[in-house]
């Protein structure tokens, strides 16, 4: 991970943040109940708050790494998490507190874990469940995009499940390389994990909305397949593949895997960003629709009607009138 050399709005870093962050002990609000995960900067601990019995999963930040003070990018990612705040589909921030070495965001807990998990599984999930987690995804990604915000470090590790069996709804977290963009100049020059990144991130090219809808693509690809689209033997041949797109659709991986959904990832997984649809154009790709026999949300249709008859020609069949 590079972060960007720049810093403050130019680099599309936001510099307030709302929620008050307490210096008082944690440990007396809260009672840790182990680890959930660790990246390379923070430790991701479950806990439970005292008084109510409520869980969240406490990210642990740390303010300094390699010598440098990084209190600012921790209270862009608060800052970051409090403009999704009314997004559905993004983990909630509930407070934040300070110790010596870090400051510690108390997130809603995801009991269901990263979807990697179904990635990786031997038994794949069936595509009519793996549908509805992209289209949450896609909602989640639309909305954030909705506020001029790129995710940036979407993958299968950073998208969570509200409940395992059966897998719950899907929660977007780790903002940490997430941006905003627009305001002033163009992003460059952020990287994100070898296998995940888009061609115009390892080429420095101008970083876009698009970005993340490529980073969709390479998470499809790996729920309906179980393996990873772009990962070589070393980094040096992952980038290789990632922008040559070496991807082979003929593979014995694919012989289970329905046309659609080759369709939708073929189209998200090229190496032009403006060429890609938009969330909200993919929200009307007829994979997405033609396995889902129960009424979707409210929310989720809006998206799909505003978006119906753009990229994909005439939208699927809304599956509330079949039933009737
Ligand atoms: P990093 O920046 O180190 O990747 P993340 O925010 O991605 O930090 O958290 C690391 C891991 O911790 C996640 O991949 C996930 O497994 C777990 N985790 C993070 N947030 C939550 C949460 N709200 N609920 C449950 N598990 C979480
Ligand atoms: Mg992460």
């Amino acid at each position: 991970r590079r972060l960007d050399s720049r810093s403050g709005p130019a680099a599309g870093l936001l510099c307030e943040c709302q929620t008050p962050i307490s210096t008082e002990p944690m440990e007396s609000v809260y009672e840790f109940t182990g680890e959930l995960g660790r990246g390379k900067f923070a430790v991701v601990k479950r806990c439970v708050e005292k008084a109510t019995g409520k869980v969240f999963a406490a990210k642990f930040l740390r303010k300094r790494r390699r010598g440098r003070d990084c209190r600012a990018e921790v209270i862009h990612e608060m800052a970051v998490l409090e403009t999704a705040r009314n997004n559905a589909r993004v983990v909630n921030l509930h407070a934040a507190y300070e110790t010596d070495h870090d400051i510690v965001l108390m997130l809603e807990y995801a009991a269901g874990g990263e979807i990697f998990d179904h990635c990786m599984s031997e038994e794949l999930l069936p595509e009519a469940q793996i549908t509805r987690l992209i289209r949450q995804t896609l909602e989640g990604v639309h909305h954030l995009h909705q506020s001029s915000l790129v995710h940036l470090d979407l993958k299968p590790q950073n998208i969570l499940l509200t409940c395992l069996s059966p897998p719950g709804d899907i929660k977007i977290v780790d903002f940490g390389l997430a941006r905003r963009l627009g305001a002033v100049g163009e992003l460059r020059e952020i990287l994100g994990t070898p296998e995940y990144v888009a061609p115009e991130i390892l080429n420095y090219e101008p970083i876009t909305t698009a970005t993340d809808l490529w980073s969709v693509g390479v998470i499809t690809y790996m729920l309906v397949t179980g393996e990873s689209p772009f990962v070589g033997d070393d980094k040096q041949e992952t980038y290789l593949n990632v922008s040559q797109v070496n991807v082979d659709y003929s593979m014995e991986a694919f012989s289970r895997v329905s046309e659609l959904a080759v369709d939708f990832i073929r189209k998200l997984l090229v190496k032009t960003p403006e060429d890609r649809p938009t969330a909200a154009e993919c929200m009307s790709h007829p994979w997405l629709w033609q396995l889902c026999l129960s009424p979707e949300p409210a929310s989720t249709r809006s998206v799909r009607e505003r978006s119906c008859g753009t990229k994909w020609g005439a939208p699927a069949e809304d599956p509330e009138d079949k039933e009737n």
